[in-house]
């Protein structure tokens, strides 16, 4: 079980974060805007209340970039780790990348809340097995916003 709260940065230490509470939902996203934005197959984001982030340092370092989606994507402008997203259609929620959690920690949700979202979007040489869910599209706020 991973113990709350729990840190996480960008590459150069310009960018540093707190998360409060577990992830509400983890997805491992397929679509062509997350594989171009962030040079990967496969990209995974956590969705936690907004009130469960807070930014220790470097607020003043992110640029923000709206993808063609309307996703708003925050990277640190000087490494150009990507940190967190925000989606308009979801404002209940905010987005981190797990990913960047310091060494490697478990974002603290639930087994049923891991999906693959996106799938029919993914690269035609990108193989992954493994027994989560995989939704073609995305999935709604019931699992983006489900608190524990
Ligand atoms: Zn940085
Ligand atoms: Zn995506």
């Amino acid at each position: 079980m991973t113990a709350f709260p729990i840190t996480g940065g960008c590459i150069c230490g310009s960018v540093r974060y707190t998360v409060k509470g577990p992830a509400n939902c983890v997805v491992h996203c397929h679509c062509s805007q997350c594989r171009h934005g962030l040079a990967s197959l496969v990209v995974t984001g956590a969705t936690i209340d907004l009130n469960q982030m807070k930014i220790d340092k470097g607020e003043e370092n992110l640029t923000t970039c709206t993808i063609p989606s309307g996703v708003r994507r925050q990277f640190c402008r000087s490494c150009g780790c990507s940190l967190f997203y925000f989606d308009d259609k979801f404002p209940e929620v905010m987005f981190y990348y797990p990913a960047t959690l310091d060494g490697g920690m478990h974002p603290g949700h639930v087994k049923e809340a891991e999906h693959h979202v996106f799938v029919e979007s993914k690269a035609g040489w990108e193989a992954f097995e493994d027994s989560l869910p995989k939704h073609a599209k995305g999935v709604g706020i019931a699992a983006l916003g489900k608190s524990e």
